[in-house]
């Protein structure tokens, strides 16, 4: 059975890495899914994989930090999908390699504005559709970051545990109105992202002798969280922290 049948998604970043994976899945459940992204290629190699496997999809380029875009990419999922059940808040980015003292102001700002207020941004902008349906799931994609000390990510890590707090905010202010709110904080992913590391066992071993389980996770076993938590098999679940880290942040 379908397990987000009738339901219209809404995914930031469901151009690559986590939110395509998010996307992709939501789409094979039975939801409608609106990708956002900047680059429009790459939205548009999603959208069609999505089609091709006989989904429901709609691209709408853009960034999280600009207003008006985020305005309209909710108003096309209400009019193309006629309403909106679900919103993934998945889009981010990463400026890795720097302590406090040598992190710049806008490199500080750039990493909040994208991570944090474009979260703020486009959970504003969804809710009334939400309130108007009676009901939603918003999902926030964090990350281990936010739980303990990484090194040389202090701008990264902020806007990540300013979002888990941001998520139990919203969960405990909508609760009475339908809306949960729940996030999920990933360990080392292997994505675009992590590109980096990936090719680099130098790097990349002493990073995951930090992980029980010994291996980078796949964007697929984020998504699967995200399934149940934007599903109605989470009714009762809201304002949760919900790691998936290979049992990262256990040791
Ligand atoms: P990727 O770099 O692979 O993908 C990031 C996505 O975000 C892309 O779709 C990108 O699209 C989009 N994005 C970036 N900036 C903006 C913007 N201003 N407006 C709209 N979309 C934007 O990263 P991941 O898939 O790995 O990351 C997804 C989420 O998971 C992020 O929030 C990240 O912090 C989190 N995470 C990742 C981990 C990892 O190890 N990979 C670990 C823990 C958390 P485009 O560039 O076209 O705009």
């Amino acid at each position: 059975m379908s397990r987000l049948a009738g339901k219209v998604a809404l995914i930031t970043g469901g151009n690559a890495g986590i939110g395509e994976a998010v996307a992709k899945l939501f789409a094979r459940e039975g939801a409608s899914v609106v990708i956002t992204g900047r680059r429009k290629d790459e939205l548009d190699r999603v959208a069609a994989d999505i089609q091709n496997d006989k989904g429901m999809v709609l691209a709408v380029a853009g960034s999280v930090t600009d207003e008006s875009h985020i305005r309209s990419a909710v108003a096309e999922a209400v009019r193309h999908f006629n309403g909106l059940d679900i919103l993934v808040n998945n889009a981010g980015i990463g400026d890795f390699g720097k302590r406090v003292h040598e992190t710049d102001d806008e490199t500080w700002s750039r990493v909040l504005d994208v991570n944090l207020t474009g979260v703020f941004r486009m959970t504003r902008a969804a809710i009334p559709a939400m309130l108007a349906r009676g009901r939603g799931s918003i999902v926030n994609i964090s990350s281990i970051a936010s739980l303990v000390g990484i090194p040389l990510l202090p701008a990264y890590a902020a806007s990540k545990g300013a979002l888990d707090s941001l998520t139990r905010s919203i969960a405990v202010d909508y609760a009475k109105d339908g809306i949960r709110c729940n996030v999920v904080n990933p360990g080392l992913i292997a994505t675009p992202m992590a590109a980096p590391l990936m090719g680099n066992p130098e790097q990349l071993d002493p990073i995951l002798d930090h992980y029980p389980i010994r291996r980078p996770g796949k964007p697929e076993e984020v998504a699967n969280m995200v399934l149940y938590l934007a599903s109605d098999e989470s009714a009762w679940v809201t304002g949760g922290t919900f790691t998936v880290d290979g049992g990262m942040t256990a040791w």
